[in-house]
């Protein structure tokens, strides 16, 4: 099992920032900016690809719980959205999560 579903279980903690039906958010471990919050679906998934076999409800749920997180954050200035797929996309954690960065201007290419 992937430390992301052990952290959905409350099996190992993560300082949640954000909870609902559909999603938690909680403190990347090692921020890539000042603001690096991730967001995990309820609704299980390894990566970006599988929420194609998702419902309509499971994927609006999700969208909505990423929406209310950034409003929680109050990103004024903006920010960036990461789902980093497969080998190439560099995940490294095999469960789907979504980056939130903001807190600084971002530069072009992300490589
Ligand atoms: P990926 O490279 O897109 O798969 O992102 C995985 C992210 O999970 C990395 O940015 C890690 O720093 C982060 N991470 C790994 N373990 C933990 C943890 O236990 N809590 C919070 N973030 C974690």
């Amino acid at each position: 099992m992937s430390i992301f579903e052990k952290i959905l279980r409350k099996e190992i903690p993560a300082n949640i920032i954000y909870e609902d039906d559909y999603a938690i958010a909680f403190p990347d471990i090692a921020p890539q900016a000042p603001i690096h919050i991730l967001v995990v679906p309820k609704h299980p998934a390894k990566n970006f690809s599988d929420t194609a076999q998702w419902s309509p409800e499971a994927r609006a749920g999700y969208m909505q719980s990423i929406n209310q997180v950034i409003a929680q954050l109050n990103l004024t200035d903006g920010y960036r959205l990461v789902f980093n797929t497969g080998e190439d996309g560099g995940q490294t954690v095999d469960y789907l999560h979504l980056h939130i960065l903001a807190g600084k201007a971002m530069s072009w290419p992300p490589f």
